[in-house]
């Protein structure tokens, strides 16, 4: 306990202290919902990993924390859990320090209930806007993704816990997540994927990672040498401890000689690999004794670094107010203002007839897509939860917190309003019909295990909008999605919202951007497509094979047979698989619109080693507002150029007139390619041009610069 010592000095010194069957303990851990010989300890939820109790090494408590603690001690009305918006919302905010504030509130929580372990944030790039688990995921960029989800990292263990970074790797689609083997080009991966894994663990240094549930390149990502050993462990020189997903490990000695540091939720494998099996290949030598007290360290040297021994997770109090105050600032920046014709938001309060309509909206917001980051106690209980058996859980989708139309009422109390639940097209219509301004809210809700089948609106959420349009052009319509939706009715519509899934006060946020008391300043994370015929694959991999094993086994469950699939685009993941394509989307990533104008001018680009870029931004219009100029560059080519690639941005607050100087420095690693043969990062010499733009695509200001030839050691 001398904290003057480092933790690897301090584990080293407990390593002393423990028996053989002590450090299995450490190794395996349980799901306590399916295990029959729980200790007093223990907590309902997650994980569990037994401690060390003679000699006061806490059990690990892990609990799963994608958009808020979910199984916290207290139930909804007593207290339960703050909830926040999902995380492709925050990363929408393009706010490191909000992710940060959502990080340290959401650590803090799970403090307070006495967990030690989150196991979040996910960052699995969102390769394919099907996928179940975007909502929990930061997009589809390897910097933003990775910035938001290391600051998120950063904030939940300032509070004395260990974060816990998944799903490492390549898991980004749910469609056979247990069967599929993903190929992809090695430098691709490590300029996509798994460059966003690093980005994130250099900037929150995680002291957890989760080992994913599919095989990459024909290994299980539990038992991989080239993810684990020589990529996170070797290059990235990453201390921590792997742990696997529920599930997820498939052997004793490869996957300890490989990587993996510690079993969890061993009830999934159906047998444990990591207790009597490893304690045995450690006594035979199949394991060798140097690697099985390096899996040990790992945990334990996490434990003390991470403040988890220091200062024991315990029961207190927790402060709801504080806590959704910090919800409700991550909504509000996330909100992406998609449309906005004839200047018809933000809306006066001058407003007489009002028609609201759908998305349950005067019950609450969607809270969250199903699955095991699903909030089963938000603070406030839900006012809906419709059960959805369809999924691998018991999940449910469940609206909560402040209604949108509630808060809405609010600011307009004396309005005369039409509301209509959305589910009938003539009735919608029949309400919409002559009110000032129609604000239609639109739902899809996702989960875990399951993919969205396509991407159009589920129900007949479309064919309300249509009916509402025609019979009312005033229509603005607030999205509630996991992520992107087709939008057949988008010329029909003023406006467009996306609001995602916004948390315990979206409601409010939704109010206070409508009416313009906020700037909305969201900008995509994630390409919004035309058509499922833009994607790399039309056709999600698995999924028809799925539904084939499905229809002949009778079993809703049935995973399809193993198959492979093909990351062919490689690292041109999102926005530039559009570009290598020459495909115009729906929305491109990085675009929103704010109430005011914005101008750039005084260009400056230097060269060097790296890319540094500088400009003014200015306040054009009469509101203040929130701008977020976005920098690419490629490299040129003679005539032509390389697929362009963010490097950076800055979100600015500005008073109408107000000019302020951005600049952004170059991780080179973004203007570089990874060499496999030569094990290096490298850049080529000559010149590179520079973007300055509102989204991916834009280009208002450009300037080039040359750069020298050099090698950079991962
Ligand atoms: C999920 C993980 C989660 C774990 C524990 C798995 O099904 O893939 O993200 O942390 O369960 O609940």
């Amino acid at each position: 306990m001398n904290k003057a010592l480092s933790a690897d000095a301090r584990a080293t010194l407990l390593e002393q202290q423990l028996t053989l069957d002590e450090k299995i303990g450490l190794l395996h851990g349980h799901t306590p919902i399916l295990w029959h010989e729980r200790p007093a300890d223990f907590l309902w939820t997650s994980g569990y990993v037994s401690g060390v109790p003679r000699l006061d090494v806490p059990a690990l408590r892990e609990t799963d924390a994608g958009l808020g603690v979910t199984h916290p001690l207290v139930d909804e009305r007593d207290g339960g859990s703050t909830v926040l918006p999902s995380g492709l919302a925050e990363a929408a905010t393009w706010n490191p320090e909000l992710a940060r504030e959502g990080g340290a509130m959401l650590g803090l929580e799970a403090h307070e209930n006495g967990f030690n372990v989150v196991l979040a944030p996910g960052i699995n790039l969102a390769r394919d806007p099907r996928g179940g688990r975007n909502f929990e995921y930061a997009g589809e960029d390897p910097l933003l993704a990775g910035v938001i989800a290391g600051n998120e990292i950063a904030g939940i263990q300032s509070q004395n816990e260990i974060a816990t970074l998944k799903h490492y790797a390549l898991n980004d689609q749910e469609t056979g997540r247990f069967v599929a083997d993903v190929q992809i080009d090695g430098s691709a991966a490590r300029e996509s994927d798994l460059l966003a894994f690093e980005l994130a663990i250099e900037r929150g240094a995680p002291g957890s990672i989760m080992c994913a549930y599919n095989k990459v390149g024909g290994v299980y990502a539990c038992e991989n040498a080239d993810l684990l050993n020589a990529t996170l462990k070797a290059d990235w020189a990453w201390p921590g401890f792997v742990m696997s997903d529920w599930g997820a490990t498939h052997s004793t000695e490869m996957a300890a000689i490989n990587g993996l540091d510690q079993e969890d939720g061993e009830e999934f494998d159906g047998r444990s690999y990591f207790a009597a099996p490893l304690e045995k290949a450690v006594q035979a030598g199949t394991v060798p004794q140097a690697r099985f007290e390096d899996m040990v360290h790992r945990i334990l040297r996490t434990m003390f670094q991470d403040g988890v021994i220091d200062l024991p997770a315990m029961p207190g109090l927790i402060d709801y107010d504080a806590d959704g105050a910090v919800s409700q600032r991550i909504a509000e920046q996330a909100i992406v203002l998609l449309k906005n014709a004839n200047g018809r938001l933000p809306l006066t309060t001058n407003i007489t007839h009002l028609a609201v309509i759908g998305g349950h909206a005067d019950l609450g917001v969607l809270g969250g897509g199903g699955g095991s980051s699903e909030v089963v106690s938000p603070h406030g209980g839900t006012a809906l939860s419709i059960p959805h058996p369809e999924g691998d859980f018991a999940v449910s989708e469940n609206y909560l917190g402040v209604s949108p139309l509630a808060a809405i009422l609010q600011r307009i109390p004396n309005v005369q309003l039409q509301f209509n639940d959305g589910t009938i097209p003539e009735k919608a219509a029949a309400a919409a019909k002559g009110a000032d301004v129609v604000i239609v809210f639109a739902t899809q809700w996702t989960s875990e295990s399951v993919d969205a089948p396509n991407l159009s609106l589920p129900a007949n959420q479309d064919a309300v909008i249509e009916a509402v349009a025609a019979a009312n052009p005033h229509t603005i319509v607030v999205l509630e999605t996991s992520g992107p939706v087709l939008m057949p009715w988008i010329d029909q519509v003023e406006g467009v919202v996306e609001a995602w899934y916004s948390g315990s006060r979206g409601g409010e946020a939704i109010a206070r951007v409508l009416f313009g008391e906020i700037d909305p300043s969201g900008r995509l994370a994630i390409t919004f497509p035309m058509s499922e015929a833009q994607l790399p694959h039309p056709q999600l991999p698995g999924y028809a094979a799925m539904l084939e094993a499905r229809r002949l086994s009778g079993n809703p469950h049935a995973p399809p047979p193993p198959f492979t699939i093909d990351y062919f685009e490689g690292a041109n993941v999102g926005y530039r698989w559009y570009e290598s394509r020459k495909l115009t989307p729906l929305f491109p990533f990085g675009f929103g619109l704010s109430y005011t104008t914005f101008a750039y001018s005084g260009l400056k680009v230097e060269g060097g080693r790296t890319l540094s870029v500088s400009f003014d931004v200015k306040n054009t219009g009469m509101r203040p507002g929130f701008d977020t100029p976005e920098i690419y560059a490629m490299r040129e080519l003679g005539g032509s150029q390389t697929v362009r690639h963010l490097i950076g941005w800055n979100k600015v607050l500005l008073n109408p007139g107000e000019t302020r100087r951005v600049s952004v420095t170059a991780d080179p690693r973004l203007l570089a390619t990874f060499d496999m043969a030569a094990h290096v990062w490298k850049v080529a010499a000559g010149p590179y041009r520079a973007q300055v733009g509102r989204f991916a695509g834009d280009t208002v200001l450009s300037g080039d610069a040359r750069l020298s030839a050099y090698g950079i050691r991962p």
